[in-house]
């Protein structure tokens, strides 16, 4: 029997979905992921919170215009797999969008609803239809459009890579990505923790385009064994470069190169890449801190702090100069990172780390701030408080105060233009380089920023280097 429609009264009375999730007694005691996800019937009753308002402000909150509404009508129908298609229409990778997009930002904060009662749940729907059609084997391979015999090279499997290597292969086009690292997913794979991202989700995207043909190269750092100019000489016909913002930024202070001082990239790439959270499975080896302190606000710094925690740290602080209104992090990190029983320290600021004859960082000393006028950023500039420095026991500091751009291609690459920060400088409608062919997008683009955007990017380049390929097959067409 058909599932009765509620009216609009009925369905504004619902209570948005509460995601389960493990209890932080025991989360903190294991990295399997926290949210479990909604079950059919929640989110099909959550669908119905939709109230299929005219102006439909969702969809413009989405960076990618996600077509919010068309995919939660299909969650109405039961058609999950159907609904997870309608969001790859735009974005390629629901699934990892639905577990670490701030929603709460974009679509969601835009939602009618929000005005009177919570925002439709749309992550979590986004989530569940993606792992439905996952999970029961539903994923369809769309068909490929006819080989046009151009060859593309794309440096960087990060979300923004892998969305131009998935849009080029079903236009015709054959895909190389070259990666770095022995594993493919940039950030997502290194970087953002197995409790807030299964790594077997981003195998599977890398699968699921591996499937559709596109080939894989990877421990290959472009720049080193090969450069952007080799590639055309290889016989690529376009380059898209997505290598992200991979470079740590540190504190700059006293005492920085003590044993016992990491940055937020080597701390967490032992323990995602590396698995050094999976001892004796693997011997990677990563210091264990009682008392850890990780310095910043992001959503880094409390995967930092909450990894410590569940390597077993009595005490995981969260340093933080500015208050808790100006961190850069997800609302939900912060949550989860409180109730998992991390300390903030807000309004502080380390001015140097103290070491012990063995060179290990043994303490930090800390200074606390008041916010002073808005600085370049829009957000209140932290003063330091005169005076008011204190020492704090640590041993084990997580740097976590953000990326710069690597500069390994633009020193390499003749002609690729950057701008001040070391960011590629691009054509904000096509992401096109200063060179020809060479396109670029995500975090080595706008400096480190979300998932979605940096696959945005990728939608945006692909289209581009489409055409590019294109005009380039209607110039060699007229020439012969
Ligand atoms: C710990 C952490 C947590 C985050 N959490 C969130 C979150 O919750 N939500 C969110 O939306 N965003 C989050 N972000 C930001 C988000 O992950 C990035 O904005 C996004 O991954 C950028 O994608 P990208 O494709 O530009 O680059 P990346 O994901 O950085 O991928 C770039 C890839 O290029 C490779 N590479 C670099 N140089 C070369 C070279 N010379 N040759 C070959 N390969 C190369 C790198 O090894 C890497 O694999 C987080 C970032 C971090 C670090």
């Amino acid at each position: 029997m058909a599932d009765q429609k509620l009216d609009k009264k009925d369905r504004m009375k619902i209570p948005r979905a509460r995601m389960p999730e493990q209890e932080p007694k025991d989360r903190i005691r294991n990295f399997l992921e926290v949210p479990y996800g909604l079950t059919e019937e929640q989110a099909f009753t959550e669908a119905q919170r939709c109230i299929e308002c005219a102006k439909a402000p969702c969809i413009a909150g989405c960076p990618v215009e996600v077509d919010i509404p068309g995919f939660i009508k299909l969650v109405i129908e039961r058609d999950y797999a159907g609904a997870a298609r309608k969001i790859k229409e735009t974005n390629s990778l629901p699934a990892i969008c639905g577990r670490v997009c701030p929603q709460e930002e974009q679509c969601e904060v835009v939602c009618i609803l929000a005005k009177k009662f919570k925002p439709v749940a749309i992550g979590y729907l986004e989530r569940f239809v993606a792992d439905y059609e996952r999970e029961n084997n539903l994923v369809q391979l769309p068909k490929k459009g006819p080989d046009t015999g151009f060859k593309v090279a794309i440096v960087g499997s990060g979300p923004a890579g892998l969305t131009v290597a998935g849009d080029l292969i079903l236009l015709g086009h054959q895909v190389t990505i070259f990666e770095a690292l022995h594993k493919t997913g940039g950030v997502l794979v290194y970087g953002i923790p197995e409790f807030r991202l299964p790594k077997k989700i981003v195998q599977s995207e890398c699968d699921y385009l591996a499937r559709l043909g596109v080939e894989f190269k990877p421990s290959t750092v472009i720049g080193k064994s090969d450069t952007i100019d080799e590639l055309f000489e290889m016989g690529y016909d376009a380059i898209f470069i997505g290598t992200g913002a991979g470079l740590p930024n540190f504190m700059g202070i006293p005492g920085e190169n003590l044993i016992g001082i990491y940055s937020s990239n080597e701390y967490l790439t032992r323990s995602n890449l590396m698995r050094a959270f999976d001892f004796p499975s693997y011997d990677t080896p990563i210091i264990h801190g009682k008392n850890v302190a990780v310095l910043g606000g992001g959503n880094t710094a409390m995967d930092s702090v909450r990894t410590a925690l569940r390597l077993g740290a009595d005490n995981a602080y969260i340093v933080y100069r500015r208050s808790e209104t100006e961190m850069p992090a997800r609302i939900e990190e912060i949550h989860h990172a409180r109730q998992e029983g991390v300390q903030f320290h807000l309004l502080t600021n380390p001015v140097r780390f103290m070491g012990n004859d063995e060179g290990k960082v043994v303490a930090m000393e800390c200074i606390k701030m008041e916010l002073g006028e808005p600085d370049s950023s829009g957000r209140r500039r932290p003063v330091p408080i005169e005076g008011s420095n204190f020492v704090m026991e640590v041993d084990l500091v997580v740097v976590a105060i953000g990326n710069s751009s690597n500069p390994l291609i633009p020193q390499t690459t003749p002609g690729l233009d950057t701008n001040k920060w070391g960011n590629i400088t691009v054509n904000a409608d096509t992401m096109q380089t200063s060179r020809e062919g060479v396109y670029a997008g995500g975090d080595i683009v706008t400096g480190g920023a979300t998932v979605i955007l940096a696959a945005g990017a990728g939608k945006k380049a692909a289209k581009a280097m489409h055409q590019f390929l294109l005009s380039k097959k209607g110039a060699m067409s007229a020439s012969a």
